[in-house]
């Protein structure tokens, strides 16, 4: 079959490998992928949001399955806007409607979701440019440090934690006040959880799920998990602290009232669902929801299923996961990101890239690369993610990270701590 992938990123460069190797894959698109996609598929170059030209392509390509990597598709309707036409609402997408993934899209909604179904999450209230007075009240007697989330999509730089109430009270001005824009206009003002971050994620049909492998990512630009905020900088998997006992927790505790929880409320979801979880003592608490795979968990997670992911998506179209047998490997993969210097600040562009034919024990997954002239060139601040499935987390690790070492560029940096702390 024909299928069109969007996206651009390390996980469409993960979903691309795997799709790629299935038997039911005649042609892969990937609209607009990246510098590393096209030897998995042909990249057709337009952008996620323009969904017009998506549905040329689904039409000109004979396409029939749609898989949506990234998230602001999803939350601007793209399976919507597919539903919607005649002419090409019968392909399957797989990613959910706007209603389900308004759980990612609207933090202000999730709370309210996590609320009314018992899920167990940070305690939290909202506030509008209307209710502001109140808001500032209501961080005069709050706890701190204390949690501030701008409502909507802020390419995750809409959430502040503040340790002075003082400091709290001005952001919250600013941010209703239209720092984040349309983002903000809503605020969610949360308790501050003390734990360990951990993703989870499922593949869902609306009436059965699959849970697939937990990871766990590195999100600062520094070594030991310093400096700013990044889009993440690594990933392993499985997560050695997320024993049965505590996934045990999170399946009955968050993913079954969760899936429950879209049925009573009529949302029919088909996508995957990525839990941001915490781990506070031996419990676990949601932090977020979003409505697609992580990146760059996805590089360390997609490796480990075993199973044909085109079998995987076609069940999740035909409500039948409850068929699936999933069968996730033993060995543990690690994933370091290579980035630009001056990432997540400002970044050149346009550097040639050597050395990637030379990695030893791991899988390339372009990120922001671009392919001109047959040389592989930068194009964004996270450039390649190096991908190793080792027998152990140790060697995993080793491997990725000497692995990371062959690439060259002008600029180019990595951690050479992810993961370590785990061991
Ligand atoms: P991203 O897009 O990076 O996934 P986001 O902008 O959607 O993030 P969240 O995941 O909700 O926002 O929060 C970002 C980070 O802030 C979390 O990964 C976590 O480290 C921290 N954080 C959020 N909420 C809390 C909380 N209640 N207690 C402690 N830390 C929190």
């Amino acid at each position: 079959m024909n299928i069109l992938l969007l996206g651009s990123g390390g996980r469409e460069s993960a979903f691309a490998w795997k799709i790629s190797q299935s038997s039911h894959c005649d042609k892969l698109i990937i609209a607009p992928g990246n510098g590393g996609t096209g030897a998995y598929g042909t990249n057709i170059n337009i952008n996620v949001n323009d969904f017009d030209a998506i549905k040329k392509v689904a039409l000109t390509e004979n396409i029939e399955l749609v898989v949506v990597g990234p998230e602001e598709p999803l939350v601007n309707g793209i399976h919507d806007f597919f539903l919607a036409d005649k002419e090409i609402a019968h392909i399957p997408v797989i990613g959910p409607k706007k209603e389900g993934a308004i759980l990612e899209g609207s933090k202000d909604f999730s709370k309210q979701f996590m609320e009314r179904h018992g899920i167990p999450t940070a305690a939290s209230r909202s506030f509008t440019p209307e209710t502001l007075e109140d808001g500032l009240a209501y961080l005069q007697n709050h706890a701190l440090p204390v949690v501030l989330k701008a409502d909507g999509l802020a390419a995750g730089k809409g959430v502040l934690i503040c340790t002075e109430t003082i400091e709290a009270q001005e952001e919250l001005k600013l941010m209703l006040g239209g720092k984040f824009g349309a983002a903000g206009a809503t605020v969610v003002i949360e308790e501050f959880l003390s734990g360990i971050e951990l993703s989870v994620f499922v593949l869902t049909d609306g009436e059965n799920y699959i849970t697939l492998p937990s990871a766990k990512d590195y999100k600062r630009i520094g070594q030991g998990d310093t400096g700013l905020n990044t889009g993440g900088m690594g990933s392993v998997s499985p997560v050695p602290f997320a024993t049965p006992e505590f996934l045990a927790k999170v399946e009955e505790r968050i993913i079954k009232p969760t899936i429950e929880g879209l049925k009573k409320d009529n949302i029919d979801y088909t996508g995957f669902i990525f839990f941001g979880l915490i781990k506070v003592g031996e419990e676990p608490f949601v932090i977020e929801y979003n409505a697609r795979m992580g990146d760059p968990e996805t590089e360390s997670v997609i490796p480990r299923i075993e199973n044909d992911l085109v079998e995987l998506f076609l069940a999740t179209a035909n409500k039948q996961l409850n068929q699936v047998n999933l069968v996730i490997s033993e060995q543990t993969a690690a994933t370091v990101m290579i980035v630009a210097g001056g990432y997540p600040g400002d970044y050149l562009k346009g550097k040639a890239i050597t050395g990637i034919e030379n990695l030893r024990h791991s899988n390339a997954f372009h990120a922001g690369t671009l392919l001109e002239n047959d040389v592989v060139k930068t194009n964004g601040g996270r450039v390649i993610a190096i991908t190793s499935l080792q027998k152990d987390l140790f060697t995993a690790l080793q491997s990725a990270t000497a692995d990371a070492g062959r690439i060259y560029f002008d600029g180019k940096y990595f951690r050479e701590d992810i993961g370590f702390d785990l061991i």
